[in-house]
């Protein structure tokens, strides 16, 4: 086995045989491309922002509103939620279609471009009438009838890394989107488990030495979502600052108005303001040290 790559479990074989359209031609080789005219891949490094679920119709367009203004270029949050329980009272419940209405009416109204996740493959017609982007949760990250369905469609897609998955994993995944000849794949990474470690401090661990893993072997935009990797709001700051300095391709963040109000994971959304001054840090950051642009 070659271990010229970092990724230890990825060989030159692997990229060859494995992962043929995941793969760099060359050392150059990065997928360039825009989504609803935002650019991946280039000077800009987008931001996702928004709730963690659309929890309804004033908060998301009230989020949109504000997240809009802030400068961050796509509106996230989820309708259709993967919890980790099944247990829901009243303020837990998907929004489900309802959600994906009012994700479409914030669209409008402030337009802009919105990702939201997909958990199955009966509502993506609906879905698709909505998002300008697919979100794969990570639980679904080996899910590949789900993946397969989505690719399809030809919208563009982001694939969460599971937290327990390799980047080999993560790149079968998004190689399942490729050959469908969908070649709008974003990579997202979003913490993974730690089994003893860091256990004491975190739930999840942020993995932002993938970025260059990732960057070296595969021409894919890696976006880095700090919110679900630090499942700790006054964490989010730093390791966002830290994500752009890892050479991320765009920054996941969840935005709430009153984040300890939030009805699902309120420890981790920042508010109107935190995002404000986050993104100019960012900005700053991603101009000085790369020449590239938050805003
Ligand atoms: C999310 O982004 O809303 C989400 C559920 O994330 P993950 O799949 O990374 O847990
Ligand atoms: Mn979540």
């Amino acid at each position: 086995m070659d271990n010229k790559f970092p990724g230890k479990d990825i060989s030159l074989e692997d990229l060859k045989s494995k992962f043929p359209l995941a793969a760099k031609k060359n050392k150059k080789h990065k997928s360039k491309f825009t989504i609803a005219g935002v650019e991946f891949g280039g000077n800009k490094i987008p931001i996702f922002a928004g709730p963690n679920m659309v929890e309804s119709k004033s908060l998301i367009l009230d989020v949109a509103k504000n997240v809009k203004k802030i400068g961050a270029h796509f509106l996230r949050g989820g309708a259709f939620k993967p919890l980790t329980f099944p247990y829901r009272s009243k303020k837990y419940n998907e929004t489900r279609e309802d959600g994906i209405k009012w994700l479409g009416i914030a669209r409008e109204k402030f337009n802009i471009p919105v990702i939201t996740e997909v958990m199955e493959e009966k509502f993506l017609p609906m879905i698709c009438e909505v998002a300008d982007i697919l979100q794969i949760g990570s639980r679904n990250m080996q899910n590949y009838p789900l993946i397969t369905a989505c690719a399809k469609t030809q919208k563009p897609l982001m694939i969460k890394r599971h937290y327990g998955s390799s980047l080999r994993d993560w790149l079968g995944s998004a190689e399942y989107a490729l050959v469908e000849g969908n070649h709008k794949i974003i990579l997202c990474e979003r913490g993974v488990s730690v089994a003893h470690t860091h256990r004491s401090t975190s739930r999840f661990l942020i993995d932002l030495q993938v970025v260059p893993a990732a960057q070296e072997i595969t021409h894919l935009p890696i976006v880095v979502d700090p919110s679900h990797a630090t499942f700790w709001r006054p964490w989010v700051h730093s390791m966002a600052l830290a994500s752009v300095a890892s050479g991320a391709d765009g920054v996941m963040l969840e935005v709430h108005p009153n984040p300890s109000q939030a009805a699902v994971d309120p420890l981790q959304p920042i508010n109107y303001k935190e995002l404000n001054s986050l993104i100019k840090k960012m900005d700053t950051l991603a101009q000085k040290v790369f020449k590239k642009r938050v805003k």
